[in-house]
C-alpha cells in the first residue's frame, strides 16, 4: 500500500509498505482523507519528544471499514478517536483518560492514517452519521479540540471572546464559540491571508502586526474587555496583551503548546481576579459534539480544508514548514 512516511528531520517519503495485518480486537480501515496537524509538523521538524522514524503519521483521518469490526460491516464510513490511554494511572482511573500519564496517539506513537490502510483498536472507531462527507470526517478531531476548549472555559451564552491565532485550531475554537452563541468573537492574527479567512467566516479581526490589540478589543467590546481569551497561537507576544484584554474575573485558556516557558505577569491575575485554564486534546463527548456541529453546517469549516494528492507530500510538508502556503488545514486524499 502507499504510505506517507516520516523518515528523518524534514524528510517525508511516499513509499510502498506492507498492508497492516489485524489481530483480535483490531479493525482495518481503508483511509479516505488524513489531515496534517501542528504536531505532525513538530514530528517533521524532528523535534517531537516521542515520535520515532520511520513513522506513518496521521491522527486526524476518515475512511471506511475494510475488515475486523464485530458489529459494523465493511464499507461503514468512520473516523477514529486517536488517544491511547493506559487505563491504569490515576488520571485514567479518575475519568481523565485524555490526560493519561502516558498519553499516546495513533499516528504519533504508532503508525497512523497517512496511508491507504491503517489498523486501529476496535474501541477507537467512531462511525460517521449517514450522509456525512468523508472529507469533513477527517476534520472532526480538530473541531473536538475547539469544543473541549470552549467547554473547559466555562463559557456562558452570550460571552465575548478573543482568540489568538487563526490557524486551524484558532479557527475551530472561534467557530465553536459562534456555534454556541458568543456575542462577539474577535480573532487576533498577523498573517494577512489567515485574517482574511477569519473575516470571511464572520469573525471580528484585529491585525496584530498593524493594530493596537488592547484598544481594538476595548472598542469591539464597548469598553468592557473580553469575558474569555483563548491562546491558540502559543507565541511569546500573546503574553503582552492577554491579561490586559480580559475583564475583571475573566478567563484565559491555554490551547496552543508553548515550546519554551512563557513569561506571565501574575500580579495582573491577582489584581483582576483572573482565571487561567489549560486544555489538552478532547474527551469522547467532544467528538460527538464536534460531529453535530459539522453536520449542522452552521459554521463554514469547509473553507479551511485544502486537499492534496499523497504524491505531493514531500513538497507540501516543505511548504507548510516554510509558511509558503495558503492552506489552513491540508488533507491528503488517500482513497474514496
Ligand atoms: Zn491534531
Ligand atoms: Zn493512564
Amino acid at each position: 500500500m502507499k504510505s506517507l512516511r516520516y523518515r528523518a528531520a524534514e524528510q517525508v517519503e511516499v513509499v510502498e509498505t506492507a498492508k497492516p495485518e489485524i489481530g483480535p480486537g483490531e479493525v482495518l480501515i481503508k483511509v479516505a482523507y488524513a489531515g496534517v496537524c501542528g504536531s505532525d509538523m513538530i514530528i517533521y521538524r524532528g523535534i517531537h519528544s516521542r515520535a520515532k522514524a520511520p513513522l506513518i503519521m496521521g491522527h486526524e483521518f476518515s475512511g471506511v471499514i475494510e475488515s475486523g469490526h464485530g458489529t459494523l460491516p465493511p464499507g461503514t464510513p468512520v473516523t477514529v478517536y486517536p488517544l491511547l490511554s493506559c487505563g491504569r494511572c490515576q488520571p485514567c482511573r479518575s475519568g481523565y483518560a485524555h490526560v493519561c500519564d502516558t498519553l499516546g496517539l495513533i499516528g504519533i506513537d504508532r503508525d497512523g492514517g497517512m496511508a491507504e490502510y491503517v489498523k486501529v483498536p476496535e474501541e477507537k472507531i467512531v462511525p460517521l452519521p449517514p450522509g456525512f462527507p468523508l472529507k469533513l470526517g477527517a476534520f472532526i478531531e480538530p473541531v473536538a479540540v475547539g469544543v473541549h476548549a470552549v467547554s473547559r472555559s466555562r463559557y456562558r451564552p452570550g460571552d465575548s471572546a478573543v482568540v489568538y491565532g487563526a490557524g486551524p485550531i484558532g479557527l475551530c475554537v472561534a467557530g465553536c464559540l459562534s456555534y454556541f452563541g458568543a456575542s462577539r468573537v474577535i480573532v487576533i492574527e498577523a498573517n494577512p491571508h489567515r485574517l482574511d479567512v477569519a473575516r470571511q467566516m464572520g469573525f471580528t479581526t484585529i491585525d496584530a502586526a498593524r493594530e493596537d490589540v488592547r484598544a481594538g478589543v476595548r472598542e469591539h467590546t464597548q469598553g468592557r474587555n473580553a469575558d474569555l481569551a483563548f491562546d491558540c497561537a502559543a507565541h511569546p507576544s500573546v503574553q503582552d496583551t492577554i491579561l490586559d484584554i480580559l475583564r475583571v474575573q475573566g478567563t484565559g485558556i491555554v490551547v496552543g503548546s508553548y515550546k519554551k516557558p512563557a513569561e506571565v505577569d501574575l500580579i495582573k491575575i491577582e489584581f483582576k481576579e483572573l482565571t487561567l485554564v489549560g486544555i489538552r486534546v478532547y474527551e469522547w463527548r467532544d467528538f460527538e459534539t464536534a460531529t453535530a456541529i459539522l453536520r449542522s453546517g452552521r459554521v463554514d469549516f469547509e473553507r479551511l480544508l485544502s486537499v492534496a494528492a499523497p504524491e505531493e507530500a514531500p513538497r507540501q510538508f516543505a511548504r507548510l514548514l516554510a509558511g509558503d502556503t495558503d492552506a489552513i488545514k491540508l488533507l491528503f486524499k488517500l482513497g474514496e
